[in-house]
């Protein structure tokens, strides 16, 4: 296996495990085609009918690269020294759909996963995906996708149906998270219908800000609703530098205090700075900035933080380039790379 191009011969051998990188399957595409055409007004429709829409009609390069899970990714993989890509099924994943068709798609979307990585066991792992629609039916899949087929955690879009994981009906799947150790990452989506206004102009509602704003909210909700307390042993992914939540701990547990202190908020067993380093990691994620890269690994301990690519929306030179120049030991740099993600997805050595 080619671990590294001759370029980056300078670098040490050293092994690269990107842990947010997209794929889809044509049934997905083709269900999704069909919610985009129908009405429907939510911010999601409205990014996907913009930037999918036009590339899922044409076939373009975005949708081949998403669709492809042999030559021209492993290709990319090779000519950047990346060693392996954790796969998930991408955004939207099925959470635009009805409960049936979403449990019957996320089941799909696992087995062809799980197929995929037989095939490239040294290249692949793989996050498997569930409907949440449907908890006692997600549970029941999130069951089958680590113990039957092996997959190594899960991923889940921010909120499904403008509600959020916190909400006691999806308990079975936290519940199911925790007793199977798999690690659940918190993928973005756009703001829902509740806070969708002011992000519907300039472009707001997509990964230049709506999506981390959605995605940051989703984790502080898990945190202070006080879930974390009643599933102590949670694992959450936030991907793009954490969503910037580690910057805001600091507030965050001072004004928690004090809403705690007057009685109107739940009483948690923790500081929500605490949840955050106990049950969360981040990943790098299109946030190649080394001063961000810098506070995270200080803030949170560089255990937990991981690198990943975002293949095929980033580019995979850019991100092997920030965590191969950025300022940091080479214990760090090993641990970023891979020796994280190695323990939290439970991925061979
Ligand atoms: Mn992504």
């Amino acid at each position: 296996m080619t671990l590294n191009n001759p370029s980056a011969c300078a670098q040490p051998l050293i092994r690269r495990i990107a842990t947010e990188e997209a794929f889809t399957i044509p049934e997905v595409v083709v269900a999704l085609r069909d919610v985009i055409q129908a009405p429907g007004q939510s911010l999601d429709l409205e990014v996907l009918r913009r930037v999918y829409g036009a590339s899922l009609d044409s076939r373009s390069g975005l949708l081949s690269a998403l669709l492809d899970l042999e030559d021209g990714r492993v290709r990319d993989m090779d000519e950047n020294g990346v060693a392996m890509h954790l796969l998930s099924l991408t955004y939207p994943g099925v959470q635009l759909f009805d409960a049936d068709t979403a449990t019957d798609l996320a089941i799909l979307a696992n087995d062809r996963l799980a197929e995929t990585i037989r095939r490239h066991p040294n290249r692949y792992a793989g996050l498997a995906s569930f409907a949440p629609q449907s908890p006692l039916r997600a549970a029941k899949e999130m069951e089958r996708a680590i113990n039957r087929l092996k997959l190594n955690g899960f991923i889940v879009n921010s909120h499904t149906n403008n509600e959020y994981l916190d909400n006691r009906k999806y308990w079975p799947i936290l519940e199911a998270a925790e007793a199977l150790e798999a690690c659940v990452y918190l993928h973005p989506r756009a703001p829902s219908d509740g806070m969708a206004g002011p992000f519907r102009d300039y472009g707001l509602d997509n990964a230049t800000w709506g999506f981390g704003i959605e995605t940051g909210t989703h984790a502080v909700r898990l945190i202070l609703s006080g879930v974390l307390d009643r599933f102590p042993k949670l694992k959450l992914c936030l991907g793009h530098m954490g969503e910037g939540v580690h910057f805001w701990l600091y507030r965050i547990d001072l004004m928690q205090a004090r809403a705690q202190s007057w009685g109107i908020v739940p009483k948690l067993q923790m500081k929500p700075s605490e949840y955050f380093v106990r049950n969360f990691v981040i990943t790098t994620c299109g946030q190649e900035d080394h001063l961000a890269l810098d506070y995270s690994i200080k803030k949170l301990g560089v255990a937990n933080v991981l690198w990943s690519i975002d293949y095929p929306f980033q580019s995979t030179a850019a991100a092997v380039s920030f965590v191969d120049t950025a300022p940091i030991s080479d214990v760090d740099r090993a641990a970023i790379y891979h020796i994280n993600a190695e323990r939290v997805f439970h991925i061979g050595t």
